[in-house]
């Protein structure tokens, strides 16, 4: 892990493990019930470990689909050479629904303009429209409303009689799979047959129906149907500590952030430390710089609280979080500059994990490894050539 090339950053790295995202694909796929297949969400640059890279180890893994909320994440996958099945599901009114169509991309219709929409940009491409209908069963996001959803599914078949379009799937999303027996889980589900049977009657016959996100891959196989939709559990995070660590589910964590030290010194008692001097010396001590800032995605809310190792102990951020840079105090312990400072990681070398972070900032998993922004280098480990 130490052999890092000379264009690697020395300041600030994630280290993506392709290996451990494969395990993880397999793993969740060999929980999928009846034979769904599994869709690999990328979205939000793969939550932040870099969309081409997991999106190729997650095919070779097995993932049928790959999921996306924007067009132009779908359309950099296409790009790039992923011919295979790909959802996009975030469209606005005038977005790029023609080169997602002449693309191949299916495309998500949650009410009647999107569908104009994917009519229109099948007649300019000359091709007909992959279309998924999205019911709002109940998490009041995107997604048609039960009163209108039988509208909607009768708009769609006449776009399929007309030659525009095909409802290549039908397919809805929990607002609290992440709580299992949450009171809310069993009427989303019963609202989701409901909607499979009201479109079965207008004749409508997808090739897949799909509900789960990773919490309901995980705890809820009676509604897999076709086709599970994980994102986070793909990159090896928990959905939530009450559904288990990683390893309890089987999953690796994908990221590991480390830094390496920018300076170390010794620094009298009564020392302020960082912005605001929210952090003051208690006596003598050694005080170790890690260059990891906002700016990289290390929140500001984990100013005093967030845990890294450095020279073998978890330390405490100690002060702010400042853009570029944040403190720990290492006491009497010793370091030098290059010494690496780890962030985050699977957690069993000793190091926090992304839910440690998460703790520390009140946040969730999710968010820590989604932030960590565009100025570090992303490394990959594992990858395969061709
Ligand atoms: C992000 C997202 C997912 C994946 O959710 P996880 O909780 O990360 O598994 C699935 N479906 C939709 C619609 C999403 O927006």
């Amino acid at each position: 892990m130490n052999d890092h090339s000379p264009a690697e950053s020395r300041r600030l790295l994630a280290d993506i493990d392709l290996d451990a995202l494969r395990a993880n694909v397999r793993a969740l796929r060999e929980r999928a019930v009846g034979g769904a297949r599994l869709m690999a969400v990328v979205k939000a640059d793969g939550y932040g470990h870099g969309l081409l890279p997991c999106a190729r180890a997650a095919r070779e893994a097995g993932a049928a689909w790959l999921g996306t909320a924007t067009p132009e994440e779908a359309l950099a996958l296409r790009a790039a050479g992923d011919t295979g099945p790909v959802l996009c599901w975030l469209w606005t009114p005038g977005g790029p629904w023609r080169e997602a169509v002449e693309a191949g991309i299916d495309v998500s219709v949650s009410g009647r303009w999107a569908l104009a929409e994917a009519e229109a940009a099948s007649r300019a491409a000359g091709r007909v429209a992959r279309v998924h209908l999205k019911a709002d069963t109940g998490l009041g996001r995107n997604g048609s409303p039960p009163a209108d959803w039988s509208d909607l599914v009768a708009a769609a078949r006449a776009a399929e009689r007309a030659g525009t379009v095909r409802v290549t799937g039908l397919w809805s999303h929990f607002a609290c799979a992440d709580e299992p027996g949450h009171p809310s889980i069993a009427p989303q589900q019963a609202a989701f047959a409901d909607a499979l049977a009201v479109a079965a009657r207008a004749g409508l016959d997808p090739e897949v129906r799909h509900l789960a996100n990773s919490p309901a891959t995980l705890t809820l196989p009676e509604a897999h149907y076709d086709l599970v939709r994980p994102g986070v559990a793909v990159y090896g995070l928990s959905p939530a500590p009450e559904i288990g660590s990683p390893a309890d589910l089987g999953l690796r964590p994908v990221m590991t952030l480390r830094a390496f030290l920018a300076s170390v010194k010794r620094v009298p008692g009564g020392h302020g430390v960082s912005y605001g001097h929210t952090y003051t010396t208690s006596g003598e001590t050694t005080l170790a710089l890690v260059p990891a800032g906002y700016a990289d995605g290390v929140p500001r809310h984990a100013s005093g609280t967030g845990p890294v190792l450095v020279a073998g102990k978890w330390r405490t951020i100690a002060g702010r979080v400042a853009m570029d840079q944040f403190v720990v105090d290492l006491g009497g312990d010793r370091a030098r500059a290059g010494d690496e400072a780890v962030l985050f990681g699977p957690g069993d070398a000793g190091e926090p994990t992304a839910e440690d972070w998460a703790r520390a900032a009140g946040t969730i998993g999710y968010e820590i490894v989604t932030r960590v922004g565009a100025r570090v280098p992303r490394v990959y480990r594992g990858e395969r050539a061709g």
